[in-house]
């Protein structure tokens, strides 16, 4: 069993990045900056930001954090947006999700310049990922992606099940993975809340993709010998032994299923920091095409 390091190959790419950064700036080219907007006070989103911002220090990219408070209105938000949209020192900028709920996310989505939209969550930068041209992939499938290309998993006509549909994971997985590209060319089955007799079909899998959010759903008697697995699932389960009061789980049972499984990604340190190295790449991404 080989454990798929998204610590380690996330470090990796971040070092390579570093590299294209430092000859950016030895040929007199602008550094590439990227900008987040946190509104509100949600811990896990101010970690994740926080996270974002460290990462970009450790590149050498600039980096721009806006925090509103979580009473901001959806217009001052927009205006906050356009401002960004307009900002030539910006290359791309996310706004943290969940958003507060008086505000509608979609529309604040819609608001970000294609361009800038670094997330890959506009519906321009979608579509053309549904139809396999060039654009931001969003960071977490992105990040599966090269795991999986990166520790040469063959994934052509594999059995890919996909379980959750998610507009950030699972549907986009499942669309990339049934694509003709390097990492693709396989058979998908999404799977979803809905789907009945989820073992039969996930004991024919190749390969699982589980991002449901439900700790420890995946147990070894739902797979297969040799499996690969993927285990997006993040999920905070109180824990007094530890300092902070809680682990995180996966969706995967990991110590019984890593026993039968070829391939599997730990949580943490799997699928986890690989968001942040692609969300980095996509940031160069932006800088080299809008300069
Ligand atoms: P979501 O809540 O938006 O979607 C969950 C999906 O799971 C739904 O499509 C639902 O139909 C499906 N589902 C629910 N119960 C099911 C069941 N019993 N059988 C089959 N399918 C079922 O979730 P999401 O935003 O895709 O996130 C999923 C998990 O991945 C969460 O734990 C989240 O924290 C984590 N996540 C991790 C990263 C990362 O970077 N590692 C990124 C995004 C999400």
């Amino acid at each position: 069993m080989i454990i798929l390091d998204g610590k380690k190959t996330s470090s990796d790419i971040k070092d390579e990045i570093t590299q294209e950064v430092l000859q950016l700036k030895k040929d007199g080219r602008k550094t590439p900056h990227l900008a987040a907007i946190i509104v509100g006070n949600d811990g896990a989103s101010r970690t994740y930001v926080g996270a974002k911002v460290k990462a970009c220090n450790r590149v050498g990219f600039h980096s721009t954090l806006v925090e509103l408070s979580s009473d901001t209105s959806e217009k001052e938000l927009l205006s906050k947006i356009e401002e960004l949209n307009n900002n030539n020192e910006i290359d791309g900028f996310i706004v943290q999700l969940p958003l507060p709920k008086h505000i509608d996310e979609q529309k604040i989505l819609m608001a970000v310049d294609p361009n800038k939209d670094v997330d890959g969550f506009h519906p321009t930068n979608v579509g053309k990922m549904a139809l396999n041209l060039p654009t931001f992939i969003s960071a977490t499938p992105y990040g599966i992606l090269e795991l999986l290309d990166r520790y040469h998993v063959e994934t052509s006509g594999k059995h890919v099940v996909v379980i959750g549909r998610s507009h950030i994971v699972g549907s986009p997985m499942s669309i990339l993975l049934s694509q003709k590209r390097k990492v693709g060319n396989a058979t998908v089955t999404i799977t979803h809340s809905r789907t009945q007799n989820l073992t039969e079909i996930t004991l024919k899998a190749d390969i699982i993709i589980a991002a449901l959010g439900i700790p420890e759903f995946l147990t070894a008697s739902m797979v297969k010998d040799n499996v690969t697995i993927i285990d997006v699932g993040i999920t905070r389960v109180e824990d007094s032994s530890k300092k902070n009061g809680y682990r995180l789980l996966g969706d995967v049972a990991f110590d019984e299923v890593s026993k039968k499984a070829s391939f599997i990604t730990p949580v943490p340190g799997g699928v986890g920091p690989m968001t942040i190295a692609m969300l980095l790449k996509n940031t160069l991404l932006a800088s080299k095409m809008n300069n």
